[in-house]
């Protein structure tokens, strides 16, 4: 059986004695055992990380960057590999584990620029004689703890932006997909890091405990469920740390009367069944303006979804592979059930799929439900899989107000002709990421990726200039070199600039 194990400096043995197995999702078999680790093993981890962190820090921003410039080059080498293993313990297909390892890259790309970015603030003549400037510096030791769906590119949005700031980092992936964080690291060291700038920590709650309580970690950011985000917020910040928590999501796509169907179509059937509907930017729910735009729109959408190709992640040709393990296909499929006893039309029913010769693996069939309503239970909660819900609005208004009081307020998407409703919806609606248009706003690496509501719990988004503001804090120094003649200056008074 294939070993998982910590990427930490010295020993990467030790920890619980714990392990946890690792699917190969397409075929149902055991692939690999990853170890968990405790909280002796995460005192290691921070020990190396507080012997190199100083000197990172204190390297050149110029230097340091150029560190990200290999890791990029060598991530753009390894990007079949690393997508081919990303695909067989997640289950997405190889092409979409390609745009997993891309979206991090990009993180990385930007990290790249991080002595333009960092360049400080400077007023001279603030006052007589006295110049003001401020500066951001690293927090010391940041750690991320990271969710299944995306393991290359959620760790690289982190460790991208802690590590060019001038932090060490420790990372904690999520244990059903280790393998790629790990090969991460690896190549982080061959781009030429110091040894335990970047190390990898297994684990469940037991190192994520350890990780909130430990004294020598200033930062953690967290991407995962909301009731765990929530309890990793109010842990963390408890014991001093900055802390950024995403959670879950259940994202609204409004179809106006106007838009273009056909294309409305084609962007759903990718929105929301891509990658098994394991993305937190999914689009699970659909609602069209208008009995008779519900009308058509469900027309068009039911050959659609007939039409996608369930496979194995390898398979060039499938749409989507298997969900990421057998009781999460379990979760899912019990969702649709309670849909339907709800009082949802089940239109295209995904529950009992299996896929010939890979019996045995945890494929979920496309579901199409209509007739969803605010009140049911499915409709409130993320389902997290290949399940569109049609909620039918009658008319703007109502379509605004249902992504606006979801507990949720991740992204959000509107399709129309229509500017003015569009930029009507963009200003009201109560969600973070909001696509017009376009079916998963996510945004660029150069502006920045968060939610709202129980999507996300602390005040700064991920990477760009509100993740540098995350991982740094601000030194502001306010100076005056006197002449010896005096200047009557007196500290008595609390000082002005006159
Ligand atoms: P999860 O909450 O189960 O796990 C996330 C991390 O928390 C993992 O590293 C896991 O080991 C750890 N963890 C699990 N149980 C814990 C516990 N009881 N105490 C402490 N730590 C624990 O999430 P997941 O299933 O891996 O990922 C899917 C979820 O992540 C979905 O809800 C999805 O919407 C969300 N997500 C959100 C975003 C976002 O940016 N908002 C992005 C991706 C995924």
């Amino acid at each position: 059986m294939r070993q998982v194990d910590h990427f930490v400096v010295g020993d990467a043995g030790g920890g619980s004695g714990r392990k946890h197995q690792v699917w190969n999702p397409s075929t149902g078999e055991v692939q690999a055992e990853v170890a968990l680790g405790d909280a002796a093993l995460l005192d290691r981890a921070v020990a190396a990380a507080r012997d190199v962190q100083p000197g990172w820090a204190m390297t050149n921003p110029q230097k340091r960057a150029r560190v990200m410039f290999r890791f990029k080059e060598l991530i753009e080498a390894n990007m079949q590999d690393l997508a081919e293993m990303l695909s067989s313990e997640h289950g997405k297909v190889v092409d979409d584990a390609k745009g997993d390892v891309q979206r991090g890259l990009e993180v990385i790309e930007y990290a790249c620029g991080i002595p333009q970015v960092l360049k400080g603030e400077y007023t001279i003549g603030a006052g007589p004689g006295i110049d003001v400037y401020s500066m951001r510096q690293p927090l010391g030791i940041g750690a991320g703890i990271t969710p299944f769906n995306f393991p290359a590119m959620i760790p690289m949005w982190m460790f991208g932006m802690a590590i060019a700031a001038g932090n060490a980092f420790i990372l904690k992936p999520s244990e059903r997909d280790p393998s790629v964080p790990v090969r991460l690291a690896e190549l982080f060291l061959e781009a030429g890091a110091p040894e335990g700038l970047l190390q990898v920590v297994h684990g469940d709650k037991e190192m994520v405990d350890a990780i909130l309580d430990h004294p020598d970690i200033a930062g953690v950011s967290f991407v995962g469920s909301s009731d765990i985000a929530h309890y990793v917020y109010r842990r963390g910040v408890e014991n001093g740390k900055r802390v950024q928590a995403m959670g879950g999501a259940k994202n609204h796509g409004i179809v106006m009367p106007d838009a273009d169907l056909d294309q409305v179509v084609n962007d759903l059937a990718g929105a929301a069944f891509g990658s098994a509907g394991e993305r937190c930017m999914a689009l699970p729910v659909v609602v069209p303006v208008g009995e008779d735009t519900a009308d058509r729109l469900r027309e068009k959408l039911v050959p659609a979804i007939e039409g996608l190709r369930v496979g194995v992640s390898n398979d060039p040709d499938a749409h989507y592979g298997p969900v990421v393990t057998p009781e999460h296909k379990a979760r899912i499929e019990q969702w649709i059930d309670t849909a339907e006893r709800e009082g949802a039309e089940v239109v295209v029913d995904g529950r009992g799929f299996s896929l010939q010769g890979h019996e045995n693996g945890f494929f979920v069939g496309p579901t199409l439900l209509d007739r969803v309503t605010p009140k049911m239970e499915s409709y409130q909660e993320e389902i997290f899989g290949p399940v569109l819900q049609i909620v039918r609005a009658h008319d703007f208004e109502e379509a605004l107000r249902l992504p606006s009081e979801h507990q949720y307020g991740n992204g959000v998407a509107i399709f129309t002709r229509n500017g003015h409703a569009a930029r009507e919806f963009a200003a009201r609606v109560n969600v973070g990421m909001v696509g017009i248009n376009v079916p998963i706003p996510v945004p660029v690496s150069y502006h920045s990726f968060g939610g709202w509501k129980r999507s996300a719990f602390g005040d700064t988004n991920q990477y760009g200039t509100e993740g540098l503001k995350f991982w740094t804090k601000v030194k502001t120094v306010t100076q005056r070199w006197p002449d010896g003649g005096g200047d009557g200056s007196n500290a008595f008074v609390i000082p002005t600039m006159g």
